[in-house]
């Protein structure tokens, strides 16, 4: 019998989840809020089904069937028969409190409790429920479909049969993982990035080499697909300052302090990509 996977949040990363459970055997329940995300969302699914299926990568009638193993809905009840769930609503605590005290109540005793957070503790998340133990995090990266890794963080009470149990999951859906045993701030991809990016623009700022070199060093000297300064862009310089700025509150370690320079470029509004100037310009 397939396994049951309740989803909440129907927005980019919500719907991709979906999209790869449900292409995975998983029945599948998306739940947001209005009926306008679950449209934009299921929209969303079957526009990338699509181009996977005119690409040759994916059979119609498999993609028929994994779009029909997918229920949207606005009644967060109907996760209660779900194996496992997993949130990826807005990045804010309230609104994830809201949702894993009220799943806490709903679901099975031994049904996983997964969020799909960038940056939030999974400790603080789990303290909305009575049993932290079932709480993980289980961080997917952006196009879910295209993306291989999943980082699967360890809060302080999560149990071992939790992470396995997230694991299995996340094996289940194609991805391969990687475990973060302690619930340190921005786990273990968005601490590598930062320190990269913030040294990068250091060498940047003081002129030491150009955004094109620092790009190519890391492209041709370490096999880097994507230099950190173009990295940057393509993210949205103010969104990395933003998690460099969290991790540097909560460790206080120097190589997480944001540069002079990121400041400036957010307050200025060069942001990257989305503005057209960054630290190139597009
Ligand atoms: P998004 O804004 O695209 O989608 C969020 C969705 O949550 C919206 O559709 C919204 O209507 C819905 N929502 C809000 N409150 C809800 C509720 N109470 N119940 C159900 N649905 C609700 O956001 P996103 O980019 O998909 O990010 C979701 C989560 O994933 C965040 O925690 C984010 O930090 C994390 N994340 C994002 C990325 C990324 O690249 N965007 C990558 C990894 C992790």
């Amino acid at each position: 019998m397939a396994r049951k996977l309740a989803v909440i949040g129907a927005g980019l990363m919500g719907s991709g989840i979906a999209q790869v459970s449900a292409q995975a055997g998983w029945d599948v329940v998306l739940r947001d809020v209005t009926d306008e995300a679950l449209q934009r969302g299921t929209d969303g699914i079957k526009a990338s089904y699509d181009k996977f299926v005119s690409k040759g990568r994916l059979e119609a009638h498999d993609a028929d069937a994994a779009l029909g193993r997918i229920t949207a809905t606005t009644d967060l009840d109907a996760a209660a028969d779900a194996d496992i769930v997993v949130e990826a609503v807005f990045e804010k605590l309230e609104v994830k409190h809201e949702i894993f005290r009220a799943l806490d109540k709903i679901v099975r005793p031994e049904t996983v409790l997964a969020s799909n957070t960038s940056a939030i503790p999974i400790t603080k998340i789990a303290a909305a429920t009575e049993h932290p133990e079932r709480v993980v995090g289980v961080h997917f990266f952006s196009p879910v479909p295209m993306m291989q890794l999943v980082e699967l963080v360890r809060g302080y009470k999560t149990s071992d049969a939790t992470l396995a149990t997230a694991r299995e999951f996340a094996e289940s859906v194609g991805k391969t993982c990687i475990v973060v045993n302690r619930d340190v701030a921005g786990f273990v991809t968005t601490r590598l990035i930062s320190a990269l990016v913030v040294e990068a623009t250091k060498l940047y700022e003081s002129g030491v080499a150009t955004a094109e070199d620092i790009d190519l060093a890391c492209k041709l000297g370490f096999g880097h697909a994507m230099g950190p300064l173009a990295t940057a862009d393509l993210t949205g310089v103010d969104i990395l300052l933003h998690a460099t700025s969290n991790i540097y509150t909560e460790s206080q370690d120097e190589k997480f302090a944001p540069p002079e320079l990121m400041r400036r470029m957010v307050d200025a509004g060069d942001i990257g990509r989305k503005s057209g100037q960054g630290f190139y310009t597009y």
